[in-house]
């Protein structure tokens, strides 16, 4: 069976004092056990450390990008040998706000997702449709090319999360319904078999991304391939730990 995961994607948000006050909540918590839910936390790079320091041992970070080879002349950016060194465990790759703004191509993102796992790292890499592909009825053939763009470059998905985050969906508290949410990650489990294989689609965790909240986990939970969640704003308040108790 695959492991529920909860992740919460901190953004560009927060102060030292936002911080340690969001991570005071979580210590706190009340949640199911590490074997029954894995959380994730992804601070922004500079609070890493920080936030690292202070969770509670059962919960992990997750940096929010990585360079896309080994580091050197690369001004501003932080590499994947520098998270593992810090011992960052995870790292997210690929987010539609990155694929957008910063122009990262699906080649691109697959060769991120790539050296982050060749150095060590367990990677959440972000697939997901623009509302006009969706309207023109391109989901499908969208998250497919994302998801070859990964495939094509890995070859050991032990260390993949797989998150399905529909554009239309972020940040705009139009959460994609259970059975849109249940409809793509099915259809993706159903790529992964056909183009990786069975054993991968089987055990390779596939989250929902987008406008998730206290209110509408337990249902989108529900789905027999959703697998979990990577949460924005929500994850920066109280009620994160309402998306975390979803698991069971
Ligand atoms: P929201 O939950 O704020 O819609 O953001 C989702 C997201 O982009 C997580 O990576």
């Amino acid at each position: 069976a695959r492991k529920f995961f909860v992740g919460g994607n901190w953004k560009c948000n927060g102060t030292t004092e936002e911080v340690k006050k969001i991570v005071t909540t979580l210590n706190e918590a009340e949640v199911p056990s590490e074997d029954v839910v894995e959380v994730v936390v992804s601070p922004p790079f500079v609070f890493l450390n920080f936030v690292k320091s202070l969770l509670r041992s059962d919960f992990h970070v997750a940096a929010q990008n990585c360079w896309v080879r080994k580091g050197g002349a690369f001004t501003g950016e932080i590499s994947a040998e520098m998270l593992v060194n810090l011992s960052i465990p995870w790292v997210i790759i690929g987010h539609s706000e990155r694929r957008a703004l910063l122009k990262e191509s699906n080649e691109f993102v697959g060769d991120k997702v790539a050296y982050a796992l060749s150095q060590g790292l367990k990677v959440i890499a972000c697939i997901g449709e623009t509302l006009e592909e969706r309207e023109s009825g391109s989901t499908m053939a969208v998250v497919a090319a994302q998801t070859k763009a990964i495939a094509d470059k890995v070859t050991n998905w032990d260390n993949v999360v797989l998150a399905y985050e529909p554009v239309w969906a972020i940040g705009t508290g139009k959460v994609a319904t259970p059975a849109q949410a249940q409809d793509v990650h099915r259809e993706l489990r159903k790529w992964l078999s056909e183009n990786v294989s069975g054993a991968i689609a089987e055990s390779t965790r596939i989250i929902y991304g987008g406008s998730v909240n206290g209110a509408n986990c337990k249902e989108l939970a529900a789905q027999p391939d959703v697998d979990g969640f990577l949460v924005g704003g929500a994850s920066l308040k109280p009620e994160f730990v309402d998306i975390i108790k979803s698991a069971t």
